[in-house]
């Protein structure tokens, strides 16, 4: 098979292969990486696979002929070493599941995605280089951890996170920072768009490439995106295995990388039907669907805080897959909830179904809620992005009790905290990381 190319969002910069799209993390020209075509993929040969087995099979095609190519498989191995199992959720009259993406080191679905990629980097890392390899990733809460955890005393790898101060739940701050060693955690004074504009601003300063070697892991990272693909698959499949029809995903969205490998695993043929983006009050994407003009703008915080992004960076590419708004609409449909509702539904849900949601899931969930009851005879599955435990300082007062802990996580909870502050400036970041 021949190889795949990756292609600047931009147009401004040449074609690479699938390793180097990892390594540079951003195109040159500023754009985001996607691959030129979607390899085919045969659908039937993935039924009844676990997930390391199907990312070997569905990835396959987009790793034909790179130099990771014989290390696909042992990447798909570590990244996918836990499960995301679908459940059924159970008093619901028509045929609700949950698809639990949270039953990784730091519970929540960025595992996937940080593992992968730091398979894929560690992959490629020649061992006589001298400099680390600095992975910078800017988080609005769940992403950080799940990259710190990912990267955690790798050879030759440092990890370098940027926070808004203020704007993360303590235990999140707690996974962001328990580390040390080759992990940097700066508490940025500023919001996560600022985090994620220094981000940007550091890997194309061309002082600060010359000094490090830069990467990074945000989900603009085209590694973080495809393993993503995997579990839409998964799923997609047992729900046709089991009520003989195309399931419907509710996304909890921020900055749609997740709800971009929805829509490419449904684009190489698995059985899909409709995907609905779930945002918080931070509107830009629902806006834009209703009225075609794209206005990004500051990001508002609310309870699910790992979807507060008010300038998606995914958008660029789903935009360059979809370039009419008209073809867009077709393809995906994006609603807004409110705290208040968040927190209505949180409770509700547990009242009916005694399941305990996260603040994030909540959103898709309520999303559910108000489609018509027609349209919910159809299988639907809410993709449910963090455990709740996460957000206890929000969803215990909810519920009146306490939410149990997951194993891996009560362990970080006890770790003592290491961070820097700092502005939101480069200036600052330069000195911070130097
Ligand atoms: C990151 C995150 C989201 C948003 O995902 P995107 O891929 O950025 O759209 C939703 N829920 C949780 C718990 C997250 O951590």
């Amino acid at each position: 098979m021949a190889s795949l190319a990756f292609a600047s969002t931009r147009g401004g910069a040449k074609p690479v292969p699938l390793s180097t799209a990892i390594q540079h993390g951003l195109a040159p020209d500023g754009g985001l990486y996607m691959p030129t075509v979607l390899p085919p993929l045969d659908v039937n040969s993935l039924a009844g696979l676990a997930l390391p087995h199907l990312a070997r099979v569905a990835l396959s095609g987009f790793f034909a002929a790179d130099r990771l190519q014989l290390q696909l498989g042992s990447i798909a191995d570590s990244a996918f070493n836990f499960p995301a199992p679908i459940t059924s959720v159970g008093g619901c009259p028509d045929p609700l599941f949950a698809l639990e993406l949270y039953h990784g080191p730091t519970a929540a679905f960025k595992d996937f995605g940080a593992r992968f990629l730091s398979a894929c980097l560690q992959g490629m890392e020649e061992f006589s280089a001298t400099k680390p390899l600095t992975i910078l990733v800017a988080t609005s809460g769940d992403t950080g951890g799940a990259v710190a955890a990912a990267f955690y005393r790798r050879l030759g790898m440092r990890v370098v996170i940027l926070y808004p101060k203020g704007l993360v739940s303590p235990r999140q701050e707690q996974q962001l920072t328990c580390w040390g060693e080759n992990v940097v955690s700066l508490r940025v004074a500023g919001t996560f768009d600022d985090c994620q504009r220094l981000v940007k601003e550091a890997l194309v300063d061309p002082d600060l490439s010359q000094q490090h070697r830069f990467s990074s892991a945000n989900s603009i990272n085209i590694g973080r995106l495809l393993p993503q693909m995997i579990y839409y698959m998964s799923a997609s499949l047992e729900v046709q295995r089991s009520t003989g029809l195309a399931a419907s995903f509710i996304v909890p969205a921020g900055n749609l990388g997740n709800a971009l490998a929805a829509l490419w695993a449904r684009a190489l043929g698995l059985p899909i039907r409709r995907i609905i983006l779930a945002h918080n009050v931070n509107r830009t994407v629902p806006e834009y669907l209703q009225t075609g003009v794209w206005h990004p703008r500051p990001s508002i915080g609310t309870l699910a805080s790992a979807m507060d992004v008010g300038n998606p960076s995914n958008m660029e590419r789903i935009r360059a897959m979809y370039p009419e708004i008209a073809l867009l609409r077709k393809q995906i449909s994006a609603s807004s909830v409110y705290d208040a509702t968040i927190r209505l539904r949180i409770r509700e849900d547990f009242m009916n179904y005694q399941r305990e949601w996260c603040p994030h899931t909540a959103t898709a969930a309520e999303v559910y809620a108000l489609l018509p009851a027609l349209e919910r005879q159809n299988p639907w599955v809410l993709v449910s992005t963090a455990h709740p435990a996460k957000f206890n300082d929000i969803v215990e007062p909810i519920l009146g009790k306490t939410i149990a802990v997951p194993e891996c996580l009560e362990r970080l909870l006890h770790l003592p905290q290491q961070v820097s502050d700092i502005p939101a400036t480069l200036q600052a970041l330069r000195h911070a990381i130097a």
